[in-house]
């Protein structure tokens, strides 16, 4: 029996199970259906299937094995699918394409399980990118990864929790975050260009000819490796090139303006794929952490179930009134118990604005946090 309230549809599901045929993953499946991922026209397209392999460590990225009914359902339509990640900003197990892949390895994301083949949108160093106009309050073009943005169509399957910076993590920062080059990640962190740890450098001149426009360099022979910031154009390329992490990130952006500029990004990735765009967060495991981090800490509420839409503000806004709505768990990291219907996020994060997401969002005309919620058997 479906309850309705008002506004654009997000449809959610819980995790009883009404018998033993109804498992999760037929539980994802009628969520999809429920979205138009059945009668969709995949015939021959390419398609996007944007989730999260976790950084090593972390066990609470989403289960490799809740990609597969959305793979099945592409599929079956004559859909060509792929698993779409991105390179991170930052070194560590997900920072070019060979240790990606066998982190997604690792992780259970082969093919073998998810029924489609991996494949890194932004190229063998985070690279690859096609600019993609936007009218924001902070940008005018995103630098979106060119296997993301030249697919036909995108299913962002997101875990949804909180997050240190934009407040929580889900559907808009799977886009904005996840489905951008390494340079939007780097001009979403900072605006200050990257610079040379002294101490770490070895001097070993790796990085001199990966900068394309010749920014780094030593200004007496044997000297110092500077970064001359009126060359540099700040693509965060050189990040990856030093093999002694000596070149490292200035964050000189405050939280609100990350945020903004991820919702900006994860825009450019939308806008052009809207009508062919579907979205399903995870609602277990809600720990107040990104899954880029090597471990993950307790969840704070109960597992609620998934969610989807076609509006991915619609839906993170959902979803952040259904955490909200539940009451916090003991021996999570919040010392005193959080009831209902007060900010969990907030409570963890407390100089964050959790909402920014989304106001920011609506703010630039990127969808809308009035949804419907249709509750699904
Ligand atoms: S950020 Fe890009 S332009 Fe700047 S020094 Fe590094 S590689 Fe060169
Ligand atoms: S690659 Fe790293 S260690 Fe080598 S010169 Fe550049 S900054 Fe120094």
């Amino acid at each position: 029996m479906a309850k309705k309230t008002s506004g654009v549809p997000v449809y959610t599901i819980g995790l009883r199970a009404k018998g033993p045929a109804d498992s999760h993953l037929a539980k994802i499946t009628r969520l999809a259906e429920a979205i138009g991922m059945k009668t969709f026209p995949w015939a021959d397209k390419l398609v996007a299937v944007k989730t999260h392999f976790g950084e090593r460590g972390n066990a609470a990225f989403p289960k490799p094995i809740y990609v597969r009914p959305l793979v099945d359902l592409i599929k079956a339509g004559g859909g060509k699918p792929f698993l779409a990640e991105t390179a991170t900003l930052y070194t560590g197990s997900r920072s070019n394409a060979p240790d990606h892949i066998e982190t997604a390895f690792r992780h259970g994301f082969g093919p073998e399980v998810t029924g489609a083949p991996v494949f890194i949108c932004d190229g063998l160093t985070g690279r690859d990118h096609q600019m993609v106009p936007v009218k924001g309050k902070h940008h005018r073009e995103v630098s979106v990864a060119s296997g993301i943005h030249e697919a036909d169509a995108l299913v962002v399957l997101s875990h949804f929790k909180g997050h240190e910076v934009t407040g929580f993590g889900g559907a808009i920062k799977n886009l904005g975050m996840g489905c951008c080059s390494r340079a939007a990640k780097l001009a979403m962190h900072t605006s200050i260009r990257p610079s040379v740890l002294e101490k770490k450098c070895v001097r070993c001149r790796r990085c001199f000819d990966w900068c394309s426009v010749g920014a780094i360099g030593q200004k007496v022979p044997d000297g110092p490796v500077t970064i001359d910031p009126k060359k540099c154009r700040g693509c965060g390329e050189c990040l990856v090139s030093c093999r002694v992490g000596a070149i490292r990130i200035n964050w000189s952006e405050d939280t609100r303006g990350v945020t903004e500029k991820m919702v900006e990004h994860a825009w450019g990735v939308w806008q052009p794929k809207r009508k062919a765009a579907f979205f399903v967060n995870i609602l277990t495991d809600i720990v107040p952490l990104c899954d880029c981090y090597g471990f993950n800490d307790a969840p704070l509420v109960p597992d609620i179930g998934f969610a989807a839409s076609t509006d991915p503000v619609a839906l993170d806004a959902a979803c952040l009134d259904l955490v909200d709505a539940q009451a916090s768990l003991p021996g999570c990291v919040l010392k005193k118990p959080v009831p209902p219907a007060r900010s969990k996020f907030g409570q963890v994060h407390p100089d964050l604005d959790i909402r920014a997401q989304l106001t920011h969002a609506e703010a630039i005309g990127f969808g809308t946090a009035r949804y419907e919620r249709i509750i699904l058997d």
